[in-house]
């Protein structure tokens, strides 16, 4: 049996350091806003280039906290417009609408996956106020004309990096290149922590203290409170296990790109489709997504082999039951891909010998 993604195995990687950073907190007695999270926020910071990074409950909350800090800054008002692709996970919508602010859907490209960048200038309207880009499955949802068209619209750009640990473009790392990136570190994801967790980088200094404030219930000094804000903190457990892990990233991206280059050379099925190959720089490979006519067979022939995947997403938001109001629209590409989309086996934990078996059955899916 091939699992997806066992994340003992991913963890027991760095075992013995994960087992004394936790130790050391347990011991330390100091659980929350401490010394932990201050090396962690300064390692992260470091390592995706910005001048800050504010550590938070998960990445559903570091996406709300950018966006509720920008209203409380005066930037958003309710009723403002974000532009945001069709094709993204759920969390990416609600911190949008959370926040009394309108999610304008917009059809990734079929053969990117990401956000349509030509189609962003013909979406903005005078209510347009950010443009909400997922680097999701790990690959890079930017490029200059994008910054480009967000300095002469005067629109925010928010990363959604819950899926790009590490993934970079000419060199800066998601996180950095718009005006503030949110972070999910859920277990499964290339960073991931031992439960919830999450952080904010920017630049823009404003934003970080608001940002810190509103995540500590909006308390600027001990029970004093500028804001009506949440509780939302990153554990120190957390924060001193994503410091073991975060040094071993850079290698673990560098597994994925290994399998995914042997996928790439050694996966051939008509009927199978993979997504364009893009420069190992721009791609961490959080998931890697194929494509057929006939998934669902797909997926149940793999189970048979023993070999298991997952859908992302079964259901893209616009046809789901919580926003009825946007089932009627039409998105093709948003829609093909939750049809077509398979996710296969990718994490540092896949040997060669998996690696060979996940190609084999997937060469054999449907010739005779
Ligand atoms: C995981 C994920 C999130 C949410 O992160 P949580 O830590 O689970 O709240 C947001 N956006 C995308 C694209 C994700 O994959």
């Amino acid at each position: 049996m091939i699992r997806f993604l066992d994340l003992k195995a991913v963890n027991q990687l760095h075992q013995a350091e994960i087992d004394a950073a936790v130790s050391r907190v347990v011991h330390s007695g100091w659980y929350l806003l401490g010394e932990e999270n201050r090396q962690f926020e300064e390692r992260y910071a470091q390592y995706v280039g910005t001048r800050h990074c504010i550590g938070v409950g998960n990445g559903l909350d570091a996406l709300r906290l950018i966006i509720r800090g920008y209203k409380e800054l005066g930037v958003f008002h309710d009723g403002d417009e974000v532009i945001v692709p069709a094709n993204t996970y759920i969390a990416t919508i609600i911190a949008i609408t959370d926040n009394g602010l309108t999610p304008v859907l917009v059809e990734p490209t079929w053969e990117n996956l990401e956000l349509d960048i030509s189609l962003v200038e013909q979406a903005i309207t005078t209510r347009t106020k950010a443009v909400l880009t997922v680097h999701l499955y790990g690959r890079i949802a930017y490029t200059d004309v994008l910054g480009e068209i967000c300095r002469r619209h005067k629109l925010k750009l928010i990363e959604d990096c819950a899926q790009s640990h590490g993934c970079r473009w000419k060199g800066k790392r998601t996180g950095s290149l718009g005006d503030a990136g949110a972070h999910s570190f859920y277990p499964g994801k290339n960073l991931g922590a031992l439960g919830d967790a999450g952080c904010v980088t920017t630049n823009d200094t404003a934003l970080a203290s608001v940002v810190r404030a509103l995540a500590n219930y909006g308390s600027t000094e001990k029970y004093v409170f500028k804001y009506v804000g949440m509780n939302s903190r990153l554990s120190e457990i957390d924060a001193a296990v994503l410091s073991v892990k975060l040094k071993y990233l850079d290698a673990d991206n560098a597994h994925r790109q290994e399998l995914a280059a042997y996928y790439y050379a050694h996966i051939q099925n008509p009927n199978i489709q993979l997504p364009c190959r893009i420069p190992d720089e721009n791609n961490v490979y959080h998931q890697f997504p194929v494509f057929s006519k006939r998934r669902d067979e797909l997926q149940k022939f793999l189970h048979s082999l023993g070999i298991q995947t997952l859908i992302h997403y079964p259901i893209p938001p616009h046809k789901q039951e919580c926003y009825s109001q946007w089932n009627h629209l039409s998105l093709p590409i948003t829609e093909k891909i939750h049809r077509e989309e398979l996710s296969i086996p990718m994490n540092p934990c896949i040997t060669q010998d998996e690696a060979k078996t996940i190609v084999d059955a997937l060469n054999r899916f449907g010739v005779n």
